[in-house]
């Protein structure tokens, strides 16, 4: 599953979007695929596009349908709260976010409904992988962010990463 995250991650980079991908299942069943889109639009996360796609309407998932979200880059406040509101019992994601990622944010001050929460989390799958497309879309990219030096944690690791 998480090479098909990162065949959309690729398809973002090609598009000269930020490289994440996303995808959902449930067991070996894929219930939808996406990318990130728009440089400018905070909205259009992979996972939130990816969440659109599969639960818009009144969709028929529970919790018992173990549904897994595969992602190249740990999820952001946004999606990852999002999450927390749809029927998504695991999270698998590629890279770890050192700049804005929010899967292991600390859940025990949240209000009763998010502290009783419980998500599998797994880091760090293929991770390799998530990277290079990260150092490539860093040397490539035009945008004023990241030549600036915006999210320095995120960009600091990847080089590391990448000239290692
Ligand atoms: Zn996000």
């Amino acid at each position: 599953m998480m090479e098909l995250a990162l065949a959309e991650a690729r398809i973002a980079l090609e598009e000269g979007v930020f490289p994440v991908g996303a995808v959902l299942s449930a067991g070996n069943r894929i219930l939808g695929r996406s990318h990130k889109t728009m440089i400018s639009n905070h909205l259009n996360h992979a996972e939130m596009n990816l969440f659109h796609q599969v639960f818009e309407g009144d969709y028929v998932f529970s919790r018992a349908d173990h549904l897994t979200l595969y992602t190249t880059l740990e999820p952001c406040i946004m999606c990852f709260g999002t999450m927390l509101h749809l029927p998504i019992a695991r999270l698998v994601f590629a890279m770890e976010d050192t700049y804005g990622g929010c899967a292991h944010m600390r859940l025990e001050n949240a209000p009763p409904r998010h502290v009783s929460r419980s998500i599998e989390i797994v880091g760090g799958v293929l991770r390799a992988d998530a990277c290079k497309l990260f150092a490539e879309f860093l040397d490539t990219t035009t945008e004023e962010f990241w030549l600036t030096g915006g999210a320095q944690h995120f960009q600091a690791t990847v080089k590391a990463e990448a000239g290692a």
